[in-house]
């Protein structure tokens, strides 16, 4: 039979797949022996049959009667007795962390009897009505579905009338007329009364936990972090512990250390006299934890002993929630805390000299996405001036936008291009799609533990928040400072997540030292020699080789600073354009082989004289250089533009341009309906007669130059968008051909391996016959996504990519993360095929997905030898491919 609850002695920290993070940390801080409230916890599974099916499954119900029971025996008192209520909070808990995006309820058990029975035996009758109006409106809202503003304009003007700064200053009377307040408010809004049965509270409780799971805002967060929709969320039904209890009791958040940092030390915020939800909120300013030493010295001491305990089982970072109830410290949940990529750098190099981690486990907690935000710039402090504020610097970087006051409106203009900061007094859940949409966060309120903290962090994104000098008010939609500047909407604001500050208009970027470094190799302290610690232990255990994308010396010699093996991509096509646009036209518009061969014959130094160039810049590494790939129509005037002109010279009067006109012709006759399918690639090569043998004599003269100059230039001719083995035949042909002969004219052997991109299904289907004639493959997984999936890759991102991700239909953009099944299963076909005919073969990848952290553990599981990508991806691919190769590591299967 399927179990589907477990009590938290029952749990480790490895089954949270199963228990939910929540969950498995409780249970593993249980088995420490740290002060856990006990409690049990709802499994995943439990959540997925209901999801499934809409009903609670079989036996569930049986199950968490037993657990209550038990939990009931071993406090001595019943759920919702009447003279002194056992109580429960009951709070989702996913296998990843999704701060704040499904729901919780408290204080379950509380009823119109033993609200009073909590008020006999707590000695205050202020701290039982504020829980039974907790959780009349939690319920409300969660599991009866009453829009939560209503609860909140009650409470206001409840507030308003007591002239009441806060909610500390009402008292039990109107805590208990709030009660009725709430309670009518839902008998209005849904028909119903609100529920006095605490076993029907506990039972409609956690059903609406699971439901949360799909509500819209754990949906919208799930697909920003790729998590997958159906791993459904466990609950765990906890005995409440009261921070409300008055001076003597609080809740807390704290780190082990400084997220946004690294930092050794105790970070975190406490709020005395209240309830953990009231810190994340950031409903009242919290204080900082070291006050917690002098309001409560002992749990101050116990808290320590506790996180330093967590730090060294855990062997990392950990975030801990906490509950003083009376002076006793209650642990309330702890996780692998999330952390800045600065931060996550700094940890994982600190943790290895302490000795407590390995430098290959050390690899594995820091990642490519993390080191991209580290190369991003930095304000540059000299230029920045006078901020217009100072808050609290909670997600690091630098970032410049129009400053808007809510979600919808961020949303709105970053849809239509523009960049913006979403400036709140607080967040809250509904405002993550502004949150994605902007910039950066700036909030007025809060700690960094608020919920713009801790949601920008995870994300990356800039963020300062409780930048208390700011007057936020969104119904006017500006901003005054206490210097009294006002910011309207619409204003360009500079946001420093680094140092904490905004600024008026853009301010001055500057470069960051990671970036620094990996141009210039100088290795600092601090982050820098984390990042640099990280990469050398990566290039140490990497299998995969790692190339660069880049068609000029200058993004060639980058890419070699950032340790570029090679160039695995010179695309040529750049080198059509520009002045050399006229020589193309006169190649195409030619009326005969002389003309043809004149117009080639002025490109060829040009060609010639861009590979010497690049080869230098990567003397010694190979360079694949691609034949020209685009239709040829890409290098004339636009169509349209064109017939105009020639109408309007006519209009005039004028003399017909016999340029313009043949030119007119030619666009004319080569238009496509889909150029992209149409003639392009090695077909270009195949029915343009000269245009190979001018590009190859161009290579193969460049080597000989480079050759004579001493150099060591390690050429590779790469043919684009092969379908069949013929095309490749043929093209081959031609190609030794032209090398045999600079050879022979120059006297100098040119080597230069033959090979072509996989870029088209048919070449991955036959590639057992195309490795015939190919020295190496070079996987165009740009084109293999778009031939695969029958999409035009200008078009469709912007056209319904936003409307299949909604769907589900995939989780990030083909064109973006490889896809596994379909076009990775091509990938993984011609490896297998090409090899067993050419057993030597070299295998590469120069699509977009090169430089994507997931996709290059898929190419290293498949056996690639290398992957290509654009240069200030390189340093991403590098760390990546080290990630990709640790034991366990290569994640993506064959
Ligand atoms: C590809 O198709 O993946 C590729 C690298 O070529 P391009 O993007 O130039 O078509
Ligand atoms: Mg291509």
């Amino acid at each position: 039979m399927v179990r589907y609850v477990y009590d938290f002695h029952e749990g480790r920290r490895d089954m949270a797949d199963l228990l939910g993070g929540k969950g498995a940390n409780l249970a593993e801080m249980t088995r420490l022996g740290l002060p856990v409230p006990p409690g049990f916890t709802v499994s995943t599974d439990a959540c997925r049959a209901f999801l499934a099916t809409g009903a609670e499954p079989d036996g569930m119900s049986a199950e968490v009667s037993r657990h209550l029971s038990a939990l009931e025996a071993g406090a001595g008192r019943r759920l919702g007795q009447r003279d002194d209520p056992l109580l429960l909070s009951v709070r989702s808990g996913a296998r990843f962390s999704m701060p704040g995006m499904m729901e919780t309820v408290l204080d379950i058990g509380l009823n119109d009897g033993s609200v009073l029975g909590l008020a006999k035996v707590s000695g205050s009758e202020r701290f039982a009505w504020d829980s039974y109006r907790r959780l009349v409106q939690m319920f409300g809202s969660t599991v009866m579905g009453v829009d939560g503003a209503l609860f909140e304009r009650a409470m206001t003007t409840l507030k308003g009338l007591r002239d009441a700064p806060d909610d500390l200053h009402l008292d039990a009377h109107d805590l208990a007329e709030l009660v009725e307040a709430y309670k009518q408010l839902i008998r209005e809004e849904t028909g119903e009364d609100f529920p006095q049965s605490p076993a029907e509270q506990l039972r409609r409780a956690i059903l609406a936990v699971f439901a949360s799971w799909n509500g819209e805002r754990a949906r919208i967060y799930r697909r920003r972090e790729h998590i997958p929709d159906d791993l459904g969320t466990a609950v765990t039904v906890q005995r409440m512990v009261f921070g409300n209890l008055g001076a003597d009791s609080g809740s807390g958040v704290a780190f082990t250390r400084d997220p946004a940092t690294g930092r050794g030390g105790l970070y975190g915020d406490y709020l005395p006299n209240a309830q953990g939800e009231d810190v994340v909120a950031g409903i009242r300013n919290t204080v900082p934890l070291a006050e917690l030493e002098r309001l409560d010295p002992g749990s101050y001491g116990q808290l320590l002993a506790h996180m330093q305990t967590l730090e060294r089982h855990y062997r990392d970072l950990c975030d801990i929630e906490f509950t003083i109830e009376r002076g006793t410290l209650w642990m309330l949940q702890t996780r692998v805390g999330k952390r800045t990529a600065e931060a996550a750098f700094a940890i994982a190099a600190e943790l290895t000299d302490e000795g407590i981690v390995s430098a290959d486990e050390a690899l594995s907690r820091v990642d490519g996405e993390g080191l991209a935000r580290l190369m991003f710039p930095r304000f540059d402090a000299a230029a920045t001036g006078e901020p217009l504020a100072r808050g609290i610097p909670a997600s690091p970087g630098a970032a410049v936008g129009a400053a808007v006051f809510d979600s919808t409106e961020a949303v709105r203009r970053a849809a239509a291009g523009e960049k913006v900061v979403l400036v709140r007094q607080e967040t809250t859940p509904d405002d993550l799609p502004g949150m994605i949409a902007a910039q950066a966060v700036l909030t007025s309120r809060g700690g960094k533990t608020s919920h713009a903290a801790v949601v920008a962090r995870g994300m990356g994104k800039v963020c300062v928040c409780g930048a208390e000098e700011l007057t936020v008010d969104p119904a006017a939609r500006r901003f005054t400072t206490r210097a009294g500047t006002v910011v309207a909407e619409g204003t360009v604001i500079s946001v420093d997540g680094s140092a904490g500050a905004v600024y008026p208009g853009a301010a001055q970027l500057a470069d960051s030292a990671v970036m620094r470094f990996l141009e210039t190799g100088e290795r600092s302290a601090g982050v820098v020699a984390a990042v640099a610690r990280a990469l050398e232990h990566a290039d140490a255990v990497r299998r995969l080789e790692v190339r660069a994308n880049a068609d000029t010396p200058e993004d060639a010699r980058r890419a070699r600073r950032f340790g570029a093996q090679g160039i695995g991509l010179c695309r040529t096509e750049h080198m059509f354009l520009g002045e050399r646009r006229k020589l193309v036209e006169e190649m195409i518009l030619a009326g005969d082989d002389a003309e043809r061969e004149r117009a080639l014959a002025a490109l060829l130094p040009l060609q010639r004289q861009d590979f010497t160039d690049i080869l230098a810049a990567m003397d010694g590494l190979p360079v694949t250089i691609r034949l020209l790939d685009p239709p040829l129509h890409e290098f004339l005037p636009d169509h349209t533009e064109l017939a105009v002109r020639v109408a309007a010279a006519e209009a005039r009067g004028e003399e017909p341009d016999p340029h313009q006109q043949a030119l007119l012709e030619a666009v004319g006759r080569m238009h496509e309906e889909n150029p992209m399918l149409g003639l392009r690639g090695v077909r270009l090569g195949l029915v343009i007669p000269g245009l190979v043998a001018m590009q190859v004599r161009a290579v193969a003269e460049a080597v000989v130059a480079r050759t004579r100059a001493g150099g060591a230039p390690h050429a590779e001719i790469m043919v684009p968008l092969v379908g069949a083995v013929e095309e490749l035949r043929i093209e081959r042909a031609e190609v030794e051909r032209v090398l045999a002969e600079v050879s022979g004219e120059s006297g100098v052997p040119v080597h230069c391996p033959i090979g072509t991109m996989i870029e088209l299904p048919r070449a991955a289907l036959t590639a057992g016959r195309i490795a015939e004639e190919a020295e190496f493959f070079s996987f165009g997984t740009n084109d293999l996504t778009q031939t695969t999936w029958g999409f035009s890759r200008d078009d469709v991102e912007a056209e319904f990519f936003s409307a299949y991700l909604d769907k589900g239909v995939f989780p990030v953009s083909p064109f973006e993360a490889i896809d596994r099944d379909g076009v990775g299963r091509l990938v993984r076909i011609a490896v297998d095929e090409g090899r067993a005919t050419r057993p030597d073969l070299t295998i590469g990848v120069c699509g977009e997905h090169g430089g994507d952290p997931g996709s290059v553990h898929f190419f290293h599981a498949t056996g690639l030898d290398y992957v290509s990508c654009s240069p200030f991806r390189v340093p991403v691919a590098r760390l990546e491919a080290g990630r990709a190769a640790l034991p366990g590591g290569g994640d993506a299967g064959r």
